[in-house]
């Protein structure tokens, strides 16, 4: 078995104890192999060891490889978009992360309006007020979604955030900000606008996923537990 092939067997192992131990359905819980700087190949081993989900960071790099992987996958864009790139990441991916402006969501719409297709979005939020990341202040969340809300192109089904770093020793400092971005879920649950289904919650990475799930992520994003540390 590759290496890859074993990561990711060992991987659904614990994503699914950690579903268990949370009362929740393990087929709730999607893994989305994070692919960035991975090489075609490696994508292609995962897919092979059971994968269906990749997260592309880059729009130009995401390019080539889905070209290149015709297995039947869902690709997913988590990196930061610059709205110039907005059409042609409408066309190569089936579900983007991170929107974070009113801008950015309206422009996505446009092109989804162009080609027939609603798009199907996240918003990103930036629960630490980090001036290094993209996402929405959590205050300023609820305005968002409402003025994504005046779009047919658009279907807002959840939040998404990547939390500050923190120790993994400190279980606390690291579950803190994954119940914030559930609790802003469910409040913006109770006002959403039609075209906002808010079904997920994209949040977990390779130190924090089973956490995350305990959580309730529907979406974990996860790149070195399954490729190995990027060089
Ligand atoms: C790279 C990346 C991940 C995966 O991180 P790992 O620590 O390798 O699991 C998750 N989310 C985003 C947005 C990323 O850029």
């Amino acid at each position: 078995m590759s290496e890859v092939a074993e990561n990711w067997r060992r991987l659904r192992e614990r994503v699914e104890a950690a579903a268990r131990r949370s009362g929740r359905d393990p087929g709730e819980v999607r893994v989305i192999a994070a692919s960035k700087t991975q090489t075609i190949e490696r994508i292609l081993e995962a897919a092979a060891a059971g994968a269906t989900d990749f997260g592309e960071n880059y729009v130009q790099e995401a390019a080539d490889k889905i070209l290149a992987v015709d297995a039947p996958v869902t690709w997913h864009f988590i990196g930061r978009l610059q709205r110039n790139k907005a059409a042609k990441a409408v066309a190569l991916f089936d579900v983007i992360h991170t929107v974070d402006s009113a801008a950015l969501g309206l422009a996505i719409a446009r092109h989804a309006q162009a080609r027939g297709t609603p798009a199907r979005v996240l918003v990103e939020v930036n629960l630490a007020g980090e001036n290094t990341k993209g996402g929405v202040a959590p205050l300023e969340l609820e305005a968002l979604v409402a003025a994504l809300g005046n779009t047919p192109w658009l279907i807002v089904d959840g939040l998404m955030a990547i939390p500050p770093p923190v120790s993994d020793h400190d279980e606390a400092a690291v579950r803190a900000p994954l119940v914030a971005l559930r609790r802003l879920l469910e409040t913006l649950r109770a006002h959403a606008p039609n075209n906002a289904p808010l079904r997920h919650l994209s949040m977990g990475m390779s130190d924090d996923f089973q956490i995350a799930i305990e959580e309730g992520a529907t979406m974990v994003r996860v790149g070195r537990a399954i490729f190995g540390e990027r060089s």
